[in-house]
């Protein structure tokens, strides 16, 4: 399928899913929270489930744990306009509870079916649910962030990156600089150029600089 009629199809299945009611978290959500982004992202990421502002807005990650998905974005030259942002349930658990596995076997088809349509290169897991349900295996994302796994996903061969969910670094702000090196490697993932370092301090800074000590044996 071409990539306009893929994002059409998108379109569609959004619209039709917005409706679903094929398990019980339908009857306390506000909306159907389906994804947001590009439909022609080679990058996507995959939650756990709506939170309360996100079942409020209708788009994910919206509240702390977006706005820090944001900042990571930002950190790698990216904005939520070139990714495909979705989660593993498309509603929200009442009180923000776990995600149950009848709900996940309920909801899952979903999320395939937005894989499938938009053809992403690289599928980052943010946590736990995503990383388990996506690469289909029990190991959990403290032994797995940040290795990139071949997976076949919506038929076609995907990396699968797992990384730390934002939240976590809520929690725990150590896990910020782990959740900032696994992003790092994302843009070479993705097979584009990493962003450049950040610029060199200005002359007058590097005036007062200690003196580098000669670097002995390189010739
Ligand atoms: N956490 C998630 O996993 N998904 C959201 O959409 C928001 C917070």
């Amino acid at each position: 399928m071409e990539a306009a009629a893929r994002a059409d199809a998108l379109a569609a299945y959004r619209e039709a899913t917005l409706g679903c009611t094929r398990c019980p978290l339908a009857q306390g959500r506000t909306q159907v929270v389906f994804g947001s982004g590009s439909p022609h992202a080679e990058l996507m990421f995959v939650g756990e489930a709506p939170g309360f502002h996100e079942d409020k807005q209708g788009v994910p990650f919206v509240g702390a744990a977006g706005q820090l998905l944001d900042q990571l974005l930002a950190g790698i030259g990216l904005t939520r306009a070139d990714v495909y942002v979705a989660n593993v349930l498309k509603c929200r658990p009442p009180g923000n509870r776990d995600p149950q596995p009848d709900e996940i076997e309920a909801c899952e088809s979903h999320l395939f079916r937005q894989i499938e349509l938009i053809q992403p290169r690289l599928v980052a897991t943010l946590g736990n649910f995503a990383t388990k349900l996506l690469s289909g295996k029990p190991a959990g994302i403290t032994r797995v962030h940040g290795q990139p796994q071949d997976v076949m996903l919506g038929g076609r061969p995907v990396t699968l990156y797992p990384i730390y969910h934002p939240a976590a670094a809520l929690y725990t702000r150590s896990m910020l600089s782990v959740l900032e090196a696994d992003f790092a490697r994302i843009p070479t993932l993705i097979g584009r150029a990493p962003e450049p370092p950040a610029p060199p301090p200005p002359l007058a800074a590097r005036a007062h600089a200690p003196v580098e000590p000669l670097q002995l044996g390189l010739f």
